[in-house]
């Protein structure tokens, strides 16, 4: 994972149709190599910093489905994009609890649940906007202090907390891999995540489902479909390089309540 290949921008609805195909026969190709159906792994582009007019281009090519990690963001977005149907939002960043009524309104899924008061302030909100939202919990498996996540060895007892939270439909696990060039770094996160759900499957309670495993972004994410990902997160290989660093999505040190 040194190298990259170079993500070209996309600003037409041929360019994103060219993009898409080709992180899809790279995610076909990694599913193959591993003896999985491609059918098995979804592609959830994220749209973080694109506006909306340049995401008109994505749907036209076949986009579904956008995640975004900063809430405000996405809220905009989709009442921008109110006028195409069916379109879901996905919120998969770290989410501060004075937020979660902006989640409560628009999203489809959240992807970063990582404490107990954030489930409950979820839940209602959407019990108030009747409403109900699918969530993945998310695991810091590299133990890299500037990831958010539970701690791999408190998720048993985390899960078992959320049938509580009527609202929220616990769909599986997410994870951010080491940001490290060693791919045997990179790969035992995903592999982590991977053996975590295997032995929380063993006793999770009824009603919760981890079916997913939301693993893999644009420089990693054929490791992660070799190491079981149901859904990858690809913002830069689709939309072209993001013009600012990472830091600014993954800030560290913001309030965490
Ligand atoms: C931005 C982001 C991604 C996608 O990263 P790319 O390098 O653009 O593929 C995936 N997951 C999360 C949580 C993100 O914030």
């Amino acid at each position: 994972m040194t190298e990259h290949p170079p993500y070209p921008t996309a600003n037409s609805t041929a360019d994103f149709r060219r993009n898409l195909a080709t992180v899809q026969d790279r995610m076909a190709a990694a599913a193959n190599r591993v003896g999985r159906s491609p059918g098995a792994v979804r592609l959830l582009p994220v749209s973080k910093t694109v506006d909306s007019s340049r995401l008109r281009h994505a749907i036209a090519a076949g986009c579904t489905e956008l995640g975004e990690n900063k809430v405000q963001e996405a809220l905009r977005k989709s009442v921008e994009l109110a006028d195409i149907p069916g379109l879901r939002w996905h919120v998969i960043g770290h989410l501060q609890s004075n937020k979660a009524k902006f989640v409560a309104q628009f999203a489809h899924e959240f992807q970063a649940l990582d404490r107990l008061s954030l489930a409950r302030t979820l839940n209602n909100r959407l019990e108030a906007a009747d409403r109900t939202l699918d969530v993945m919990v998310q695991i810091n498996t590299s133990g890299e202090d500037s990831k958010f996540g539970l701690p791999p060895q408190e998720a048993d007892a985390f899960i078992r907390e959320l049938p509580a939270f009527e609202r929220l439909r616990v769909r599986g696990l997410m994870t951010l891999a080491a940001n490290s060039p060693e791919q045997d770094r990179v790969r035992a996160c995903f592999e982590s995540l991977h053996s975590l759900r295997g032995r929380l499957r063993e006793n999770a309670p009824s009603g919760v489902e981890l079916s997913e495993l939301s693993m893999g972004m644009s420089g990693d994410f054929e490791l992660a479909i070799e190491e079981g990902a149901t859904v990858v997160r690809v913002g830069q290989a689709i939309f072209g390089p993001r013009a600012l660093p990472d830091s600014y999505y993954w800030p560290e040190g913001e309030e965490n309540s």
